[in-house]
């Protein structure tokens, strides 16, 4: 949609009544009410510009087989997610990076690091953290950051914000959640989490996955953390046995849809390479 704020950045109190338009005229995918100011294919080209900055700032695992497996997985759930953000065909990356993360980002970018692959250890394991990371993109859940940034930093110029001006970079890095590497990371709520993981439960499931596989991903996760140095997945991705019953009480619902998708063909069949 067109945006009223643009034209009323010179007087505050229009800004708070087109705040609120927008705010009653925006929900996610669970029809949860967020607030947005941020447009679509602005948010797109700054996760692709933060992408392109990563590809040259981390080294690519050019493994065909690693790639051919993550791309596996990958690509039945980047399907089932649809074009909800504008974006039809996704990116998918593995970079040279112990650490067990992986993160999606507008604009149809996935980056998974080969530190994540002992971590996820099936097929349906990585399924559920790309559902997850997916699922953060389709909800929209980077604009609603950088859009609270933007308003605490009092709506400068949203019309005017490029990725490339430094005043914005740090904002919209924290606001994507890439910005671990730079120090500068921001938490995803709660809300957030919970909505990504339903998500993610609901995007693996069309896809042909096992949705129970989530359940032990999370333990992984969780064991994985060992107590003093937890996963930087984990460090911006709280596991809690909260987050794994939520889960639990989703399956059923999730395992219909499963075994649906699996009737109309969809049993990706992906091979990990062996020694990882
Ligand atoms: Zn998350």
């Amino acid at each position: 949609m067109k945006s009223p704020l643009l034209f009323s950045l010179r007087n505050p109190g229009i800004i708070v009544v087109s705040t609120a338009v927008l705010f009653s005229c925006t929900s996610s995918p669970l029809g949860r009410r967020q607030l947005m100011v941020m447009p679509d294919s602005k948010m797109n080209e700054m996760g692709v510009q933060s992408f392109e900055e990563m590809k040259k700032a981390t080294p690519i695992e050019t493994n065909p087989e690693i790639n051919a497996y993550v791309k596996c997985v990958a690509l039945p759930i980047t399907r089932e997610a649809g074009d909800a953000t504008g974006v039809s065909s996704w990116e998918i990356v593995v970079f040279k990076d112990k650490t067990a993360n992986a993160f999606a980002l507008p604009g149809g970018k996935i980056g998974v690091h080969t530190g994540m692959l002992p971590v996820a250890k099936t097929p349906g394991q990585l399924a559920a953290v790309l559902g997850h990371e997916v699922g953060h993109v389709i909800a929209k859940h980077g604009n609603e950051r950088v859009s609270e940034g933007m308003i605490t930093q009092g709506l400068a110029s949203v019309a005017a914000i490029s990725v490339k001006d430094p005043k914005y970079q740090s904002l919209v890095m924290a606001g994507l959640g890439i910005g671990a590497q730079y120090g500068i990371a921001l938490p995803h709520s709660r809300t957030q989490e919970s909505e990504a993981d339903l998500i993610g439960l609901d995007l693996m499931a069309r896809s042909g996955f096992d949705p129970r596989e989530s359940v032990g991903l999370w333990q992984n996760m969780s064991a994985a953390s060992g107590g003093n140095a937890p996963p930087q997945f984990l460090s911006t991705h709280p596991s809690n046995e909260t987050r794994i019953s939520a889960l639990q009480s989703h399956i059923p619902e999730a395992l219909t849809k499963y075994e649906a998708a699996q009737k109309a063909g969809k049993a990706p069949h992906c091979v990990k390479p062996a020694g990882l």
